[in-house]
């Protein structure tokens, strides 16, 4: 390693919380581990890292119904929804820095090679990977004045893409010292049909896995169905070198807000502050409010709302999980459930569903993002339908440049209208009213080439957009998109009830639209669900909820 570089070396105050995972994928290690920082987040600055063994430079160019939902952060990352997640525990705006992947890491160590910094030595594995891997820990440490580093590995122990990883994190335990680092190891313990008990094995074979790489974890969390008994707490505790206490019950729960407050009750915060001597008793009292909230209306509801979402990837509800998640803590604040109904355009489009039949009584709908032309027309039906019969609706991106293709058509009647998307060998877009935003056109790269992340969004005064965000002038919110509302056509839609009230500042980009003449009709061109949390909720949905909560 560089030791003359101090913006990669220890900066002896970081304390480091190392999060691994065993038995099986798919456990929630993201939300553990953003859990254990939510604990810690009150007081302390906790800095997320995550560790993918991939080799895509990031989840850009990732088909969401392979890997889940694009998570977009201010500065333009693409990242991983695990993101999402620490974002809405940690109270952080992440940066694209944070997330390591292995295409990542081996590009860095190929340029170093090129511009000659390994001055004629073979590069290696061990030292060159792992010692690039602990500058990175380092250098964010320092540069983010952390008090905190949470790293995640992804995958399980065991897996080759990630060994990596799990040895350099090993070397910087031995670095740092012993006060300064730990390993939290989630693992699963089963209760299987027919034999009706909690099974410690998987999660002791788990630990020795890790042990073999020379790491130690000091809290293993279990997840199970249940509570883990106090005799198997001590048999795993046994076995794998633990007070009993240190094993945590990670029991299942309906919502993951929930986590944060079940590992408080498990005693997490004092290890964690006996173990790294710091002092940061957590702050949950409001979070623990909306949980309750959460809770009491999943079983007796002040009302029930039922939320349509309308989209192609139903594969995979992962890809839309911050939409969830935004519905969730709008519900939350309104002291009401929300149930979503997963609409597939593509059945409304083909016929083999209609719009009626799909959305009977829903409350409220949301056109999310999306792209490509399949399906489309079925979305356009959908947002024709809600105009007419007042449903209130949020169209979200893609959403939003279909909502004015259709009123383009069916209230401006121009014929033709479309979005140039939309545009193949075999069907041509006549009146293109949603076009390529400037410099998108000739784009060959698909990874980080579209208009992402943060931009200032100015709201016209006087307007719905305006007081759903509290009456600010200026709100700042997340974009990933390659079209726009054509310019060229503004002035023809904007006759009539169609108000585009939020713009981009400094440049003729339509930001948020909204009608006049209906009780919610909002689309935005940003994402406004990466920014919601459950103690902030996005104001967007939360305006979409209360429209239906007082329509009857
Ligand atoms: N496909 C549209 C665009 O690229 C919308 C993107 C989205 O919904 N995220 O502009």
């Amino acid at each position: 390693m560089n030791q003359q570089d101090p913006l990669c070396t220890y900066n002896g105050k970081t304390k480091f919380i190392i999060v691994t995972g065993g038995v099986i994928s798919g456990l929630g290690k993201g939300v553990a581990a953003a859990s254990i920082g939510a604990l810690l987040s009150g007081r302390l600055k906790v800095v997320p890292v995550k560790c993918d063994g991939y080799l895509n430079t990031d989840p850009g160019t990732m088909n969401p119904t392979e890997h889940g939902e694009v998570f977009v952060l201010d500065d333009g990352g693409e990242c991983d929804m695990d993101f999402g997640h620490y974002e809405r525990f940690l109270n952080v705006t992440a940066k694209k820095d944070w997330s390591l992947t292995m295409g990542r890491i081996f590009k860095m160590i190929l340029d170093k090679e090129r511009r000659g910094d390994y001055l004629g030595h073979t590069v290696q594995f061990i030292p060159h990977v792992t010692d690039l891997i602990k500058e990175q820990f380092y250098r964010i440490a320092n540069q983010e004045k952390a008090d905190v580093l949470l790293i995640e590995i992804g995958g399980t122990v065991g897996d080759l893409e990630n060994q990596f990883y799990i040895e350099a994190a090993r070397q910087l335990s031995h670095d740092v010292g012993r006060t300064n680092a730990m390993f939290v190891h989630l693992t699963y313990v089963p209760i299987p049909s027919g034999v009706n008990e909690q099974k410690s094995k998987p999660t002791q074979m788990s630990v020795h896995d890790l042990n073999r790489l020379g790491i130690y974890p000091e809290i293993v969390i279990g997840r199970c169905e249940e509570y883990i008994k106090p005799h198997l707490k001590e048999k795993i505790g046994l076995f794998c070198n633990l007070p009993a206490d240190h094993v945590i019950s990670g029991v299942d729960v309906k919502h993951v807000y929930e986590c944060p407050l079940v590992y408080d009750q498990e005693g997490v915060p004092e290890i964690l502050a006996k173990r790294l001597n710091i002092y940061a008793p957590p702050k949950l009292e409001q979070w623990s409010k909306l949980v309750e909230s959460l809770k009491r209306n999943q079983v007796t509801p002040r009302k029930t709302l039922t939320v349509a979402i309308c989209g192609k990837y139903m594969a995979l509800e992962d890809s839309y999980a911050s939409v969830v998640e935004a519905i969730r803590h709008s519900s939350a604040h309104l002291d009401l459930r929300a149930e979503i109904r997963w609409v597939d355009t593509e059945k409304v489009e083909n016929g083999s569903v209609s719009v009626e039949a799909a959305l009977k009584g829903v409350d409220a709908v949301i056109v999310p993002g999306g792209f490509g032309s399949r399906g489309i027309e079925g979305k356009i039906q959908v947002i024709e339908y809600v105009r007419e019969k007042k449903i209130p609706f949020l169209g979200i991106c893609y959403g939003m440049q279909l909502a004015v293709v259709e009123y383009a058509r069916h209230v401006r009647n121009i014929a033709g209208a479309g979005t140039i998307e939309m545009e193949s060998e075999t069907n041509h877009v006549e009146v293109p009213v949603i076009a390529y935003l400037p410099g998108q056109e000739h784009i060959k790269d698909m990874g980080a080439t579209m208009r992402l992340g943060g931009h200032d969004v100015l709201l016209k005064k006087g307007s719905k957009a305006e007081s759903v965000y509290g009456g600010a002038s200026q709100i700042r919110e997340r974009f990933r998109h390659r079209y726009e509302v054509n310019p060229a056509y503004v002035k023809d839609i904007e006759q009539g009830s169609l108000v585009f009230s939020g713009k981009a500042s400094g440049e003729d980009i339509m930001q948020i639209m909204e009608l006049t003449d209906h009780p919610y009709f909002m689309a935005c061109q940003f994402h406004p669900e990466l920014k919601s949390s459950l103690l902030h909720p996005a104001p967007l949905f939360l305006g979409l909820l209360k429209a239906a909560d007082e329509q009857e």
